[in-house]
């Protein structure tokens, strides 16, 4: 039982991995890789509109996701439903990350940088965690669960995890020819970024992005801290 798929992008909220990692999703798309995203929480707190009830606000930002990743390329989207802002470090949640991360058997893995200090949504911070320790060292280990096994689903081992909003960036990745793509799928997400994404914001962004790309020959980046599972 195998869907294999050489990146998987595991995101707190709807709309993360846009900022995070769209451009690089969209090169690695266009370049025959299959990327898949696992988006944790069902956004239902994500508003700034106190008409809006939770499940018409869940029912739309789960279409913006899946409109967004189309638009990348992104193979498919899978919802986990947690409640937002309410992610936990629990037993259950990281065996459901392993239990993909097994059947999908990605080769890189890309999710927020748990260590970013102080104000950092937490749904991010527990989402990185549990993200790093389901690679190391629980998808990996035959004993982690033996159930899991039984089902048929083996060990995997991941080979790199690639960490967006760190403090401290150690890879880059050219998104010059995919800015444009990463801004068309942030417009997809209209309950968060407003009927149209204002030319300031595009701006800072660019501008964001050129600075992610300082002392490179092109000019936008996405920048991470990629850490390279060795053992
Ligand atoms: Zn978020």
């Amino acid at each position: 039982m195998t869907k294999k798929a050489q990146v998987m992008v595991i995101t707190p909220h709807p709309d993360d991995a846009e900022y995070g990692v769209a451009g690089t999703a969209a090169r690695w798309t266009r370049q025959g890789k299959d990327v898949i995203y696992i988006v944790c929480t069902n956004g239902d707190k994500g508003t700034n509109d106190v008409s809006m009830k939770p499940d018409e606000l869940v029912r739309i930002r789960e279409q913006e996701q899946l409109a967004a990743a189309k638009l990348l390329g992104v193979r498919e989207v899978i919802f986990l439903h947690y409640p937002d802002q309410a992610l936990e470090d629990t037993p259950e949640f990281r065996k459901e990350i392993v239990r993909l991360i097994r059947i999908y058997k990605p080769e890189t893995v890309v999710t927020p940088d748990p260590y970013r200090r102080y104000v950092w949504h937490r749904d991010h911070r527990i989402t990185g965690q549990i993200t790093l320790d389901a690679v190391f060292p629980y998808a990996r280990d035959f004993l982690a669960y033996p159930d899991l096994l039984e089902q048929g689903l083996q060990p995997h081992k991941v080979r790199e995890i690639l960490f967006w909003g760190s403090e401290d960036p150690n890879c880059r990745s050219n998104i010059t020819d995919t800015f444009d793509i990463k801004i068309a799928a942030l417009r997809c997400h209209r309950s968060q970024v407003g009927d149209k994404l204002s030319p300031e914001r595009e701006e800072w962004l660019r501008e964001r992005h050129k600075k992610m790309a300082e002392g490179e020959d092109y000019e936008l980046a996405e920048a991470f801290h990629r850490v390279e599972i060795q053992w």
